[in-house]
């Protein structure tokens, strides 16, 4: 899903999307992560899908 890193709401502390979790590890209670989308990845593959699905998109005059 295109998600880059998650960091975490309390302390900002980021970690690898790899590494699953929905809380910070570093306190306890441990602040929520947000997930941080790679949004560069996201518009370029949105470009293909709407590509793919309007092919004369870009043809018209
Ligand atoms: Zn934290």
């Amino acid at each position: 899903m295109n998600v880059a890193r998650l960091r975490c709401l309390k302390c900002g502390r980021s970690f690898r999307p790899d590494e699953s979790q929905l809380t910070c590890p570093s306190r306890n209670p441990g602040g929520l992560l947000e997930a941080e989308y790679d949004y560069a990845a996201i518009a370029r593959s949105s470009d293909r899908d709407a590509l793919a699905a309007n092919p004369h998109h870009r043809r018209s005059p």
